[in-house]
């Protein structure tokens, strides 16, 4: 039989109610074998998800201040699940265990992670599947990095000892120690497509609280249509772009392995989501598959005549802000002209710095900055080699007045960058959505 790796996130795991609906998704496909959960997030708007309640509870007892009233917070939100599915679980015996330790000085570490490891064995008692605790499996470095492939070797091994098991996300440990560490938020994520690899899945699943991913931003663009079908490279090039999907760290164990990535939505299972994979599907209607865009950048442009025979310009230029450590996203170039588009949060503070080194090491006959300019990302795998696509570009935000002031294609083909004004920002994204999505 397949199998195929399966994530709640925080809300589909928030109360009773949700953990019916996990176990029916789970049940509708033998094939569903290893599971892998959050700790409960948000019931509503108002409430508080149990893995920022941990923190602060934590930072309680690290500041030596009661936290009784917390730690009994947490304790309700399990006992009402357990309740509300009528199971029989031994939450005393669990709690009394996490209070013990809390007094023994156990880390903030171990104390955050019983979130997803509260909500793993409880699940596991309901679904009746096994529940594998993540400690000694998702393994880190002393300083924190992940060991992936013996993380790869140590899950599979376990893998082969249970045909069907509920993992903890969001945290491994120290190697040969049981120290635990955390994964960064929202790591579940990362653990889920850590076991999918291991378990060689044909598919990883990702259930939250939306149906995929959508070719736009809904605060932008009115009902944007989802994305059904989407390659990794596309989705890298959407997410550096501001769309918020999947974490990268959370997609290159299964993309190293080519599994594809299913975001689905717990709340409506009949709906297809979005499949993230190596050549993102065919038959799809659409030249482009997304169009995401950020609206702040600075963009520093540095004249000089006869700047391209000036050997190591370039070279130089980068050197500097390197030194400021400052990331470029883009550096457009001409004859006599060198262009630096930053993020201008990158600049904060650094840009007078900056621009003195640009004049004393580089000796330009011009310096100009202007920033509030937006980038927008069309991204679409089927435009490699399809010819007019920036030509459709210009044309479509030409039409409607809107300058473009700056245009690269990077060399993959898959997306076109394009600089407009921020003022113009979400009209643009309006403008070439409707080009090319009708
Ligand atoms: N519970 C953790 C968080 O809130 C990890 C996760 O949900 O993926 O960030």
């Amino acid at each position: 039989m397949g199998v195929k790796v399966i994530k709640f996130g925080g809300s589909s795991v928030a109360d009773a109610d949700q953990l019916r609906k996990i176990k029916a998704i789970v049940e509708a496909d033998p094939e569903r074998r290893y599971v892998v959960v959050s700790a409960p997030g948000k019931r509503h708007k108002a409430d508080n998800k149990v893995t920022d309640m941990l923190i602060t509870l934590s930072a309680q007892v690290d500041g030596n201040m009661p936290y009784d009233q917390l730690f009994g917070a947490v304790k309700e939100r399990y006992t009402s699940i357990a309740e509300g599915l009528g199971l029989d679980a031994d939450l005393e015996g669990w709690f009394d265990e996490i209070a013990e330790n809390i007094k023994k000085g156990y880390s903030e570490a171990y104390i955050v992670s019983r979130g997803e490891y509260l909500s793993a064995r409880l699940i596991a008692e309901y679904l009746g599947y096994d529940f594998v605790d993540t400690k000694n499996l998702v393994i880190f470095n002393s300083k924190g990095r992940l060991k992936v492939e013996e993380t790869n070797e140590a899950i599979r091994a376990e893998l082969a000892r249970h045909e069907r098991a509920v993992f903890p996300g969001f945290y491994g440990g120290y190697a040969g120690t049981d120290e635990i560490c955390l994964l960064s938020r929202g790591g579940s994520d990362v653990t889920g497509s850590l076991v999918a690899r291991a378990a060689d899945a044909s598919m990883y699943e990702n259930w939250t609280d939306v149906s995929g991913m959508l070719m736009a931003d809904p605060r932008v663009v009115s009902s944007p249509l989802p994305i059904k079908y989407i390659s990794y490279a596309e989705l890298r090039e959407l997410s550096y772009m501001g769309a918020s999907v999947l974490h990268e760290d959370a997609v290159f164990p299964a993309r190293m392995a080519g599994i594809p990535i299913n975001i689905r939505n717990t709340n409506a299972p009949e709906d297809s989501g979005t499949v993230i994979s190596r050549e993102g599907g065919a038959n799809d209607e659409y030249i482009i598959s997304g169009i995401a865009g950020k609206p702040d950048f600075t963009v520093i442009s540095i004249y000089k005549n006869m700047m391209n025979k000036e050997l190591g310009f370039v070279r130089r230029a980068l050197a500097i802000i390197e030194d400021q450590k400052i990331n470029f996203d883009h550096i457009p170039t001409g004859i006599d002209s060198l262009s630096m588009v930053i993020e201008s949060k990158e600049l904060e503070d650094k840009l007078d710095d900056v621009l003195d080194a640009f004049r004393q090491q580089l000796k330009p006959d011009e310096i100009i900055v202007e920033d509030k300019i937006a980038l927008i990302a069309v991204v679409g795998r089927r435009m490699h080699r399809s010819i007019g696509v920036s030509g459709r570009i210009c044309t479509a935000l030409a039409n409607k007045g809107i300058n473009i002031k700056m245009l690269s294609q990077g060399t993959n083909e898959i997306n076109v960058i394009v600089g407009v004004e921020a003022a113009d920002f979400e009209e643009a994204v309006r403008v070439l959505y409707a080009e090319f999505v009708h």
